[in-house]
């Protein structure tokens, strides 16, 4: 959580990579440089591009035929897609301010892959609820995201959420944290309620589409589509089957 007093200036990279040079060797510091660089990338790529938060990287994006779809924007603002993974950080951002990074991935790339929404509408509402919103670290990483940026995350890989909610909140301990609807539910189903068998519902006293709503799209449709939708659009623009 050393973002915010990276981003307000409390402490600096040079301060860091210091400190961590003269720590006893472990065996995260070799990571952790990385995320500083990280950092650092994202800095310097709005110094060469200043336009890094408007304008896509990959022009060939700014054409894409984005979804006008206030209603599900809303949706993934509150935490209300049906998706546990995304609903937990999305309530968790509005809550507090913060999100982990692997979830700030997880509900980008739903935003941007499965209800193909404008990567700005979502970098837009993370620049109002983060604690550590900054301009070059927000706008880099939704351009990777989306599959627009410089080293981009390839168009083609998108997010599992239930996978990715398995694997790293196996126990459902972060999902009933943020969701208490779902608090009494096993952590078998907790990933996907509405796989879940009826009589576990039952017995944690949900209904589906009452209690916690069903998913807003099913994630293989929502998958096929996007990629449909990429792959169309970059062959259009620029006449190769992959950017
Ligand atoms: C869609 C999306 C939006 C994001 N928006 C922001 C933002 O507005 N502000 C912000 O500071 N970070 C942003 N990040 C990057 C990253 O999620 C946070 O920096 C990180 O989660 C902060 O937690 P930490 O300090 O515990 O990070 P640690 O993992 O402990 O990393 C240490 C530091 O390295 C830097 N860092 C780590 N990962 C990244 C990264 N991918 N890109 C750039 N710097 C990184 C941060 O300064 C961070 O404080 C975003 C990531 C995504 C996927």
């Amino acid at each position: 959580m050393l973002s915010p007093h990276l981003h307000f200036g409390e402490i600096g990279p040079r301060q860091i990579v210091a400190a961590l040079n003269a720590a006893e060797p472990g065996p995260g510091q070799a990571a952790f440089l990385r995320q500083i660089g990280w950092r650092e990338f994202s800095h310097h790529l709005l110094h060469d591009n200043p336009g890094v938060g408007i304008v896509s990287l990959r022009p060939e994006f700014d054409s894409m035929p984005w979804r006008d779809a206030p209603d599900d924007l809303r949706r993934w603002q509150r935490g209300r897609t049906g998706y546990p993974i995304v609903d937990a950080g999305m309530r968790e951002l509005w809550t507090t301010g913060w999100m982990h990074k692997r979830v700030r991935m997880i509900v980008s790339s739903f935003l941007t892959k499965h209800l193909l929404i404008d990567w700005r509408l979502g970098a837009d509402w993370f620049w109002d609820t983060l604690v550590d919103a900054d301009w070059a670290n927000n706008s880099a990483n939704w351009q990777w995201v989306a599959g627009s940026g410089t080293d981009a995350a390839p168009y083609f890989r998108i997010f599992n959420p239930i996978a990715q909610s398995r694997r790293f909140d196996p126990a459902g301990r972060y999902l009933r944290a943020w969701l208490p609807e779902l608090r009494r539910l096993r952590s078998s189903g907790i990933h996907a309620p509405w796989q879940a068998p009826v009589s576990a519902l039952a017995d944690a006293a949900i209904q589906l589409g009452v209690d916690y709503p069903r998913p807003m799209v099913d994630h293989a449709a929502a998958r096929a589509r996007a990629l449909e939708a990429y792959r169309t659009h970059v062959r259009a623009v620029t006449g190769a089957d992959r950017p």
